[in-house]
């Protein structure tokens, strides 16, 4: 078959009825990871997606990540020299927070309106069963694939992205050449994400009586320092950071302060120990030296403050730096030639505001990534999460006709 048949039989083998009721199907198996109880985690739905890999005749392996959280990830051509391209999503959802707060349960996978509605509708369930459904197509159209195209359903993305982190350091993963993540960004080619360092600041002074300060060292004074150098953190990291076309600027935003860290808070107590966590969040640019140079000129803000003070910061779960990939990447031109297949319209292009199972990839492998999926780029984590059917239906046919484009016939 040549490129322009291919394309046609793998389009015209993408089953709307059937994506639309697996994204139902998934969306209704809750995957919210609550550390304690043993069925919380994502192993039901991984189960349920691999079922389906099996019953669609795919290979696939299940990679136990920690207990009750696997990664599941079936593939389409053989294993070898061959080009392979990843497209990846993950499996865990957010708490649907006050389910009253819902017009429709958060469970239901609801169809009305034109959108599939419920926690993970959008972020990432429906990308996901994009996914599934268009390896399914390229499979049952006969299509002969130049390389290999491998479908990842990765376990804790939104906590600590052990799922990911996993994945990269498996034969399979270490095979991968190029990565579609399928997280909702209104199927537009994001080709930048921000990055984010969540710094941990803990400063130690000394107890003490409130009415006797000079017998003791208070770190609240030099955590009230450190908030002080927020603002001029951001403008420092907005220099040090390029600017971006699809990205807002880099911000510095406190999130968590707490003293004491031991013991029971009490009026007339000087605590020991206070801690401040900063959301950090980055456009590409800075190494993770510079970005730790900024931090620790801050610290050292916050100990001038409060000289007796020992302030402290590490980075929670590592960095994650910005990443961007070049337009002329070979996986970019693919995908603009995908989207225009599958659609009719060019490309539109965008950038990630947060990060995904994507930095991991970019940063530990340095494939070229772009994430584009459907679901609107700020519902997820909302109440009243939904996608549009228009839009899952448009991407599973993009990673259709992207893998062909890249992967050639
Ligand atoms: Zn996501």
């Amino acid at each position: 078959m040549s490129l322009r048949s291919s394309l046609a039989a793998a389009l015209a083998a993408v089953d709307d009825a059937e994506l639309i009721a697996l994204t139902r199907d998934l969306v209704r198996i809750p995957s919210v990871y609550r550390p304690g109880d043993p069925t919380a985690n994502e192993a039901a739905v991984a189960e349920h997606v691999r079922q389906w890999f099996a019953k669609e005749g795919f290979e696939h392996e299940v990679q136990t990540v920690a207990p009750g959280r696997p990664n599941v990830v079936a593939s389409l051509g053989e294993p070898g020299e061959a080009t392979t391209l990843l497209l990846e999503g993950h499996t865990d959802v957010v708490t649907e927070g006050d389910a009253a707060a819902w017009r429709h349960p958060p469970f239901s996978g609801e169809l009305a309106e034109g959108r599939i509605w419920g926690r993970g509708a959008a972020d990432m369930k429906s990308g996901l069963a994009a996914a599934m459904v268009a390896a399914a197509a390229l499979k049952r159209s006969g299509v002969a694939l130049g390389g290999r195209l491998v479908v990842g359903a990765l376990a804790d993305e939104e906590g600590d992205m052990l799922g990911v982190k996993h994945f990269v350091a498996t034969q399979i993963g270490r095979e991968i050449d190029a990565a579609i993540i399928c997280e909702p960004e209104q199927n537009e080619l994001c080709l930048e994400q921000r990055g984010v360092v969540w710094a941990r600041v803990t400063i130690r002074g000394r107890m003490a009586h409130g009415a006797m300060p000079e017998a003791g060292v208070n770190p609240i004074t030099a955590l009230g320092a450190l908030l002080g150098e927020v603002r001029a953190m951001e403008r420092n990291l907005r220099k040090l950071c390029r600017r971006s076309r699809y990205l807002r600027p880099p911000t510095v935003t406190p999130t968590i302060v707490a003293a004491p860290l031991h013991g029971v808070a009490q009026s007339n107590v000087i605590p020991g120990t206070a801690q401040v966590t900063l959301d950090v969040r980055l456009t590409p640019g800075p190494d993770e030296a510079a970005v730790a140079a900024e931090i620790d000129r801050a610290c050292a803000a916050a100990r001038a403050a409060c000289p007796e003070a020992t302030v402290e910061w590490q980075p929670v779960n590592g960095y994650r730096l910005a990443t961007e990939v070049d337009p002329g990447e070979p996986l970019v031109r693919a995908m603009v030639a995908g989207v225009r297949d599958a659609t009719g319209r060019r490309a539109k292009f965008g950038g990630v505001p947060g990060s995904t199972d994507g930095t991991i990839l970019r940063m530990t492998r340095g494939i070229p990534i772009v994430t584009c999926g459907p679901g609107h780029r700020l519902i997820p984590h909302q109440a009243n999460e939904h996608v549009e059917i228009s839009e899952l239906t448009e991407a599973a046919r993009i990673y259709v006709a992207s893998a062909i484009h890249y992967l050639g016939v």
